[in-house]
């Protein structure tokens, strides 16, 4: 009896001794999946410990996949992989410490509205080389900040919150997107000026916003502009679909008054998602959002923040008046099918690049007026199209398709 009450202060005590020792020799540190924090530090760890540093967590037999899907408006989409520590313990080396990593997920709740599972990463080490956690934590969101330098992040909803959407995208420069004549100079002034006047409105208690709608057929570079536009500012696009499922007047109201910093709100298509009273999608789905709705989140009741929204609409027309009263839609502009400047001047940037040949420029006039005889026998071509045919003949200039498309058609006879 004596032995085994001998045995049991013995256990009791080591537990007790161990538990001191941790507490005193061993640090953690607790990251959550509220927090940005955690993003960086998976991927951060996946680049830390390549395969074949010999120290890789890699070889690790508890691996998650981070897939990055992307669907572009083309219909086409992509998908990235990325291999990150999964559910358990890991361990790996930093700067010569061993550190623990334990990645669990949190079964009984999850995130209201996303469904996202609560996660936690805790980091444990030993408590004489607790100055590597925020050195760590720095490597991490350096890492991540690099990756989006000199590129537009593209944000989407989730649930109530904004998410970036695939892989940062390389920024397409402004000049690339030829609009006519000062259009773009344009809407880009109105920008920059209602970004120097943060004071101004803030003096006269007038809401920090400015709506945009860029009207016009489809592929004339609503989009492309409106996205290198936030690139050469340096800010980030947060895409609104308002046709998405589950898309309410709280979760919209709540998506617009917490936008990422920084950002361009673009919300595409704005006529197809009001063109009836009560949306039903083909299937029977009513959607819950509705256009009294729509307007409130716009206005923003606490709207103290920039807001800048930008808004795409191939028919203007069938646009209700309320949605572009001024306060909502600021400056609206149109584009347009190519004209013969918008059309030389994209083929010169498509074949020319630096140097424009004698050869070229001859080719680029003969455009301008294959483009004129067009338009005046009612041939419209879309700036889109238009790339799509020089894209055709990439490996040299060339007006091949371009002589085809505006051949007169054959006179008929009788
Ligand atoms: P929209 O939003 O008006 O429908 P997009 O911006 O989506 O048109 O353009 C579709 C494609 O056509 C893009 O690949 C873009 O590069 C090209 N494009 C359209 N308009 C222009 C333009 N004005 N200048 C250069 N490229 C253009």
């Amino acid at each position: 009896m004596g032995v085994g009450v001998g045995l049991t202060i013995l256990r009791t005590s080591m537990t007790f001794g161990t538990t001191l020792l941790q507490r005193r020799l061993l640090v953690t540190l607790e990251l959550n999946n509220k927090d940005p924090s955690y993003q960086w530090f998976l991927p951060w760890l996946a680049q830390h410990n390549k395969v074949g540093s010999g120290k890789s967590w890699t070889r690790s037999h508890q691996l998650s996949v981070e897939t990055a899907v992307e669907h572009r408006k083309n219909g086409s989409s992509s998908a990235l992989f990325n291999l990150v520590a999964g559910q358990g313990t890991h361990w790996f080396r930093y700067h010569g410490a061993w550190i623990q990593m334990k990645r669990e997920r949190e079964t009984k709740s999850t995130q209201a509205v996303s469904g996202i599972p609560w996660e936690t990463v805790t980091l444990t080490t030993l408590s004489r080389d607790r100055v590597l956690f925020p050195k760590l934590l720095a490597e991490a969101r350096d890492l991540a900040m690099r990756a989006q330098e000199g590129k537009l992040v593209v944000h989407t909803a989730w649930g109530i919150q904004w998410q970036p959407f695939g892989l940062p995208r390389r920024k397409r420069p402004l000049k690339s997107v030829v609009l006519r004549e000062g259009v773009g100079e344009r809407l880009e002034e109105d920008v920059r000026k209602f970004l120097d006047r943060r004071n101004w409105y803030a003096d006269r208690g007038i809401p920090y916003r400015r709506g945009y709608l860029l009207h016009g057929p489809p592929g004339s570079g609503k989009t492309s502009f409106i996205q290198s536009l936030a690139g050469s500012m340096n800010y980030d696009i947060c895409i609104l679909n308002l046709s998405e499922r589950g898309l309410t007047d709280d979760r919209l109201n709540h998506l617009l008054s917490n936008v990422p910093e920084r950002s361009f709100i673009l919300i595409e298509d704005v006529d197809a998602a009001f063109n009836k009273r009560v949306q039903t999608s083909e299937d029977g789905y009513q959607s819950a959002l509705t256009f009294s709705g729509f307007l409130n989140a716009l206005d923003g009741v606490a709207s103290g923040e920039e807001r800048l929204i930008f808004m795409t609409t191939n028919h203007v027309e069938k646009l209700d008046p309320a949605l572009i009263r001024p306060g909502r839609v600021d400056l609206d502009l149109h584009l347009d099918d190519a004209s013969p400047t918008q059309a030389r001047r994209l083929f010169l940037q498509f074949y020319g690049g630096d140097e424009e040949s004698e050869e070229l420029r001859a080719l680029a006039d003969e455009l301008h007026s294959l483009m004129e005889t067009g338009i005046q026998n009612g041939q419209t071509l879309s700036m889109a199209r238009l790339q799509g045919l020089f894209i055709q003949n990439s490996s040299g200039a060339s007006l091949e398709g371009l002589r085809a498309f505006f051949k007169p058609p054959p006179a008929i006879t009788s």
